[in-house]
């Protein structure tokens, strides 16, 4: 599983960067180059688009994990031309942005747009697959998450609105519903179906500020 990324229009990043002239690129050898969006050829891509609106790039490394603390040691191997840049344009998802607004002393500007957790399901294919909502529910759903993969998020499903397994909003996406079924049909468990799921308590999830746990 993977942070989903996709680049921001080059007009979008070259407002951001506003008058920073000289620019440090950082990309990310884990979800970025997997999602095709932040690793060396896409980095040397940026390199030559920001040229050609007439930005100096000053240099541009691609670390292991850009949202991994060791980011600040890499940061720190490349010090020099860091250092000669006005600012340092991150081609990583949003983690890996705020990673490196921490360790650096200069703006931190991110390329990319931070779109879901997902997973790769063909070549340059990406599916989400979960919302981290804090209360997973995967054990009642043979391992399949309505609350991403359904378009209404329903808890009882189905909605009866699928034809041929696919989704009423789109031919194209399966019926989460459909695939529960169907998974419950071969386990063997179909009569879990039949039981009803309560109202859902959703505190658990993206309200009231940012999410924190103590691991004990
Ligand atoms: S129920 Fe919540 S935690 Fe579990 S897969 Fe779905 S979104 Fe993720
Ligand atoms: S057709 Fe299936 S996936 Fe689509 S909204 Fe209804 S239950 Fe959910």
């Amino acid at each position: 599983m993977i942070t989903i990324t996709e680049q921001k229009p080059i007009e979008e990043i070259t407002q951001s960067l506003g008058k920073a002239k000289k620019v440090y690129l950082v990309g990310c050898g884990t979800c970025a180059t997997i999602c095709y969006t932040g690793g060396k050829s896409e980095v040397l891509d940026m390199k030559e688009k920001l040229e050609a609106v007439g930005k100096k790039v000053t240099g541009w490394m691609v670390v292991p994990t850009a949202c991994d603390e060791l980011t600040k040691y890499a940061l720190e191997e490349q010090a020099g031309e860091v250092k000669k840049a006005d600012a340092i344009l991150a081609m990583t998802c949003a983690f890996g942005v705020q990673t490196m607004a921490m360790f650096a002393d200069k703006p931190v500007y991110p390329a990319l747009n931070t779109l879901f957790v997902g997973k790769e399901e063909a070549p340059g294919q990406f599916i989400e697959v979960c919302m981290q909502c804090g209360n997973c529910i995967l054990a009642t759903t043979v391992g399949i998450c309505p609350l991403v993969r359904c378009a209404k998020s329903l808890l009882n499903g189905p909605c009866g609105g699928s034809v041929e397994g696919k989704c009423e909003v789109s031919p194209d996406i399966p019926c989460a519903w459909q695939l529960i079924y169907d998974r419950l049909a071969a386990l063997g468990k179909l009569d879990e179906l039949e039981e009803i799921v309560p109202l859902r308590d959703w505190s658990t999830s993206r309200e009231g500020g940012p999410r924190r746990i103590t691991i004990g």
